[in-house]
């Protein structure tokens, strides 16, 4: 994917968290120092901002990202906390802690976002420069590490430029940040979870608890190492028809480009992606449109070829794992 920004690099000085938040309020790329690695930040609930991230960091897959926010009553906002969760909250943040929580009925992130869950991924990070950024923004911001995707993470602002420059719209350069770990995730949509190992130790957590962390259920074929495979995917309801050149009568269509499949006129219902065929507006789009066709109430949603290069393998990837047979029981 061609993308040519001019990517304008800003010192951290006592404009720079306006300057970021403006930037982000625009629909913005921002990558800014957290006290982990340099973060890419987009407005999480701005679909086609966050289509723009995974495009400007060649991500293979839309892997749920997480939500950082000034505080825990932000947080309280997008996301349930139950007992345990709070505990957490209260006794590391800020700092390297992630909750995935269930989602708030008012929860404004995007499905493109959070991969279509209903869980969301939440952190209150200490770095001072991050903090005054979300406080400055106000609301959720998305950040993953400001790497191209394979890439190591970026600990200086030239490590990001080297990779993301031309793609994005702002550095904020905070100086080297400290060459830590990513941060620990714990599910607690059910009994804590030890989702990833990462820069709070597990013992620290479980003292806090009072009792050990469980460990994530093992699915087939997912190394748990990998930390994109650790969230469950978005299944529908209804079977999902990939590569579909026509629709049978009564079938939902998950349409893309101007051209519609024949059989189109007898479909259920019709959603597009992107009438223009624009891959960063199909991605944006993606979760949204399979949930509401999911909830049509159709059987079999239909879903036309999606083109396989920039954010098209993405969307193929995402597509297929929301095709892939449902898992059995445990
Ligand atoms: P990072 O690549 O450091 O930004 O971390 C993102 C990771 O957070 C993902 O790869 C997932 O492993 C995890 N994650 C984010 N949202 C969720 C969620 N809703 N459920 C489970 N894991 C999640
Ligand atoms: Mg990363």
């Amino acid at each position: 994917m061609t993308v040519h920004l001019r990517t304008r690099t800003i010192p951290a000085d006592a404009d720079a968290a306006a300057a970021a938040a403006r930037c982000l309020d625009e629909g913005g790329l921002v990558a800014f120092p957290t006290e982990t690695v340099y973060g890419l930040g987009a407005d999480a609930a701005n679909a086609e901002a966050v289509a723009r991230l995974y495009a400007a960091k060649g991500r293979p897959a839309f892997n749920p990202l997480i939500a950082h926010v000034a505080d825990l009553a932000a947080a309280r906002q997008i996301a349930r906390f139950d007992a345990a969760a709070l505990a957490l909250a209260q006794a590391f943040w800020p700092g390297a802690l992630t909750l995935v929580l269930p989602r708030e009925p008012e929860c404004p992130v995007c499905d493109l976002a959070s991969a279509g869950l209903d869980s969301i991924a939440v952190r209150v990070p200490a770095q001072p420069l991050a903090h005054a950024i979300l406080r400055a923004f106000g609301r959720p911001v998305v950040a993953p590490s400001a790497n191209a995707s394979g890439h190591v993470s970026p600990t200086t602002a030239a490590h990001v430029m080297d990779d993301l420059a031309g793609r994005i719209d702002l550095v904020v350069d905070g100086g080297a940040t400290a060459l830590g770990l990513e941060s620990t995730i714990v599910g607690c949509c059910e009994a804590p979870t030890l989702l990833r190992p990462g820069g709070i130790a597990r013992a620290d957590i479980e003292r806090v608890l009072g009792y050990r962390l469980r460990e994530p259920a093992a699915h087939a074929g997912e190394a748990p190492a990998a930390p994109g495979m650790l969230a469950s995917h978005y299944a529908p309801r209804a079977r999902l028809r990939l590569d579909a050149t026509s629709v049978a009568p009564g079938e939902a269509l998950l349409a893309f480009g101007e051209q519609l499949p024949p059989g189109a006129d007898q479909a259920a219902v019709v959603l597009n992606l992107s009438p223009r065929g624009d891959l960063m507006e199909a991605a944006a789009r993606l979760f949204a449109h399979l949930r509401a066709l999911d909830g049509s109430g159709a059987a079999t949603i239909a879903a036309a070829p999606v083109p396989r290069e920039g954010l098209g393998e993405a969307i193929n990837d995402r597509l297929a794992r929301a095709a892939a047979p449902k898992d059995g029981p445990a």
